[in-house]
């Protein structure tokens, strides 16, 4: 516990000095904006006029995604043959848990997500999208790494120490599990559960995923490389394979088995494997468990998967609501 609290810590510290070195980065424009809030209106209308073309049918999306889930559907049957698969229980379509995965699958195959998330979380995902397109704001770090493997690997390992702070203060901070918890309300893992995230938790991953984008500028290819291996692998992790993959899901890549453990609805499981992606972060944090029975997915309580998609999809914004504004 105190060797926790000793890791917050001094990681709160870390992200105090890189907030420190961004103020300092950016100070000009900062100062600027202070000074003279009219040079932001461009910023402004630019951005909202982004949102309606959000609203195009992007076929090359559907097509990069389809892609990367036909692939991962392809490997489960390969590995645990077409009776265990999720395939099969998807096409059954009596599980409600499994019905809301597939609703939130198609609206992001089909672009509709990124819309929606805009919309109900009244952009504020959208405005790091905005802040990422300015010019002015990247740092551009990646330009003094020249081997591409090299700056992927760092890419990489950045993104993934972003993206474990978030999940773990996503579990950790009261108002941010009510958002998160619809995630771990899935009372059965299958493929598809990936893409079970409610609007207003993909609009704060995308504010804070698009920090690697500021810092290292992130060329094309090496995030495309990355989207591509991430979304697989996270499709992988919430699958029927179930495996620890040996010394590989130990050392190197978070197991299926893993993230099993990560969505156990038995206490003595909470709060580890925090990655999505590599080991690494957990393991240095002291939060990685391997190994684990997992006898029941889900939450301890859950209201989600009685009432339906709507009232589940509210039921979010009002534990959201009444976390924030709950007394001490
Ligand atoms: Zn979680
Ligand atoms: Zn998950």
């Amino acid at each position: 516990m105190l060797q926790s609290k000793k890791n917050i810590t001094r990681w709160l510290l870390i992200i105090g000095l890189a907030i420190a070195i961004f103020v300092f980065h950016f100070q000009e424009h900062l100062l600027a904006a202070w000074n003279n809030p009219e040079s932001l209106k461009p910023f402004i209308s630019k951005r909202i006029h982004n949102v309606i073309d959000l609203l195009d049918f992007n076929w090359k999306h559907l097509f990069t995604d389809f892609f990367i889930v036909v692939a991962a559907l392809t490997i489960e049957i390969l590995w645990v043959g077409w009776e265990n698969c999720s395939l099969k229980k998807l096409l059954h379509f009596n599980n409600k848990s499994l019905k809301m995965d597939l609703f939130f699958f198609v609206l992001a195959v089909t672009n509709s997500f990124k819309f929606l998330s805009v919309v109900l979380t009244f952009g504020i995902g959208y405005l790091a999208f905005g802040i990422v397109s300015v010019d002015s704001m990247q740092m551009n770090l990646g330009a003094y790494i020249s081997w591409p493997w090299l700056q992927f690997i760092v890419v990489s390992l950045y993104s993934e120490l972003i993206s474990y702070w978030i999940h773990r203060f996503a579990h950790s901070v009261k108002w941010w599990w009510m958002v998160h918890r619809f995630h771990h309300s899935a009372e059965e893992m299958g493929t598809i559960t990936y893409y079970r995230v409610h609007f207003i938790e993909n609009a704060l991953n995308q504010f804070f995923k698009v920090i690697p984008f500021i810092v290292f500028g992130m060329p094309l290819e090496s995030y495309l490389i990355y989207y591509i291996i991430t979304e697989l692998h996270n499709l992988l992790i919430h699958s029927e394979i179930k495996s620890d993959w040996g010394w590989f899901g130990r050392y190197v890549l978070i197991s299926p088995m893993a993230h099993r453990i990560h969505h156990s609805a038995d206490a003595a499981h909470y709060n580890y494997n925090f990655s999505n992606f590599l080991t690494v972060w957990d393991r240095l944090m002291g939060t990685f468990k391997e190994n684990a029975v997992v006898e029941k997915i889900g939450l301890d309580e859950n209201p989600y998967n009685q009432k339906g998609l709507f009232s589940d999809l509210w039921t979010t914004y009002k534990d959201l609501i009444g976390a924030v504004f709950e007394k001490k």
